[in-house]
């Protein structure tokens, strides 16, 4: 994510009336202010902006109040539509009164007791439960943490402990978290890493299954997964040597990379690679599991069994949470090893148990039908506006890809202008990758909601494509909203 410079260029705000108050519907955004933020939402991204860390992305000035399911008020009163759950997060929506109840119960009894320490149900429970859910054979083991990066670095110290080898190999393309450890594995945008040189852990970072913008310029299936070889000839054979390599890291379908999708066939591949060198497999589903992609895993697709499973975002609906899923063996480190103070806290553990059985009864099923109904939509949507590319992703992970009409190349800056359209109408999206659009609503949205959802993307688009390149702000041409 990208774009909102606040503190750059002044907060915008539509010069038009605003357009979804023309047609409130229950099921989307209903906009009363004149202006967006309105005066208290100014407010809080004034005093924001004296208080809080200048790294944080913010593409618009969404300041909330409360939300229902898919649904948010922010504190002026205006009513969106959350394609974004909190970037991927609000599996069951904001606030589902089950997973409120469970975290009220819990936070009754007590907030923390370390279970790093001491022991309790509540992790037990949710290990348990976690364990028989991640892909794979024979018994598994948990360790908790508090978010995904830290759910990466568990992995990584991991696979290095049992391994005995020093080197990670990861993506082009790839996130995996912030923190120095994992910041070496991520290679998604060049500012994550700017001025924070040298990365500890040593990685080899390698062309994904990018088939809309291949780097070998192939066509699959023709390529043969040239990509797959690529690591093999060139890399191990040249620079990497396999038998130090104690991991792969991949994500499922790259996240932040712009929910880029591997073709099938793909993790089938790496995984005989990962085979023939005793490499272990560890696959990132911090954003792609828990049920985003239809499945409780998004590797599930290619039916491949990886070695280590990353999972936070969506587990606990908001509360803070990471876990790294290991086999029995795989776990075997000694005490003192690895651990944490608030890790597998109670609370949150309480609102993952009770995530994990909304996704169970309704939420798999509700991804699945509604993210093929968005993805059917967003195909027809691509055919209408040239400025589109493609669809990518699975279920309810589903992202447009914008390109300069008639080309595969990426128009960041008219990304950055539908999202902001977007929220102007009362939708929020979120950017992914260079100059996708991404939709990861919460999990619990609705047929309706997505229709609403769509036509305002549709006609976001729409507003954009009519300025035409020309239009543009900074070209000095009057901004027009709608
Ligand atoms: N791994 C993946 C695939 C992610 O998408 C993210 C966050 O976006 C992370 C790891 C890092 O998670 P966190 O921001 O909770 O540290």
């Amino acid at each position: 994510m990208s774009t909102f410079r606040a503190r750059e260029r002044p907060i915008p705000h539509p010069e038009a009336p605003l357009i979804a108050t023309k047609r409130p519907s229950p099921h989307g955004p209903e906009l009363i202010t004149r202006e967006l933020p309105g005066p208290r939402a100014r407010a809080i991204v004034e005093r924001d902006h004296r208080a809080i860390s200048a790294s944080y992305t913010r593409a618009y000035p969404l300041a909330m109040s409360h939300g229902r399911g898919a649904l948010l008020w922010d504190v002026d009163g205006n009513r969106f539509l959350d394609f974004t759950a909190g970037i991927a997060v609000g599996a069951s929506g904001h606030s589902h009164p089950r997973v409120v109840k469970a975290i009220r119960e819990q936070a009754g009894r007590f907030l923390h007791m370390s279970g790093t320490d001491f022991y309790y149900d509540m992790e037990v429970r949710l290990g348990e439960r976690i364990t028989k859910l991640v892909p794979g054979p024979g018994p598994k083991q948990a360790f908790f943490s508090n978010s995904g990066t830290e759910a990466v670095e568990a992995a990584m110290k991991l696979v290095r402990y049992q391994t005995k080898r020093p080197l990670f190999v990861a993506f082009y393309g790839a996130f995996h978290g912030r923190t120095m450890g994992s910041l070496a594995l991520t290679a998604s945008k060049a500012v994550q890493r700017r001025g924070f040189a040298p990365q500890t852990p040593q990685s080899t970072h390698v062309p994904f299954a990018d088939c809309k913008r291949c780097v070998f310029n192939l066509k699959f299936p023709s390529c043969e997964f040239a990509c797959v070889s690529f690591i093999e000839d060139y890399v191990f054979a040249k620079h990497t040597p396999p038998e130090d390599v104690a991991a792969i890291f991949v994500e499922p379908i790259q996240g932040e990379g712009g929910y880029v999708t591997p073709p099938p066939g793909y993790f089938e591949r790496l995984r005989k690679l990962c085979d023939k060198y005793g490499i272990l497999l560890v696959v990132d589903e911090v954003q792609s599991g828990m049920g985003r992609t239809g499945k409780w895993f998004a590797i599930e697709h290619w039916n491949v069994k990886p070695d280590v499973v990353t999972i936070a975002k969506g587990i606990a609906s908001g509360m803070p949470l990471g876990i790294t899923v290991a086999s029995k063996d795989l776990m075997s480190w000694p005490p003192g090893s690895h651990g944490n103070t608030f890790g597998g806290n109670p609370v949150s553990c309480a609102a993952a148990l009770a995530t994990i059985d909304l996704i169970e009864e309704q939420l798999l099923e509700n991804t699945r039908k509604v993210g093929a109904f968005m993805a059917k939509e967003l195909e027809a949507m691509v055919a209408r506006h040239r400025m589109l590319g493609w669809v990518n992703g699975m279920g309810l992970m589903l992202a447009v890809e914008v390109v300069e009409p008639g080309t595969s190349h990426g128009d960041h800056d008219r990304r950055d202008e539908i999202i902001q359209a977007c929220f102007e109408r009362g939708l929020l999206t979120l950017g992914a990758g260079p100059s996708a659009v991404r939709i990861s609503p919460p999990l619990t949205l609705t047929r309706a909601q997505a229709q609403v959802g769509l036509e305002i993307l549709d006609e976001a688009v729409g507003a954009v494509e009519s300025r035409g390149k020309r239009g543009r702000p900074g070209n000095g041409a009057k901004r027009r909203v709608g």
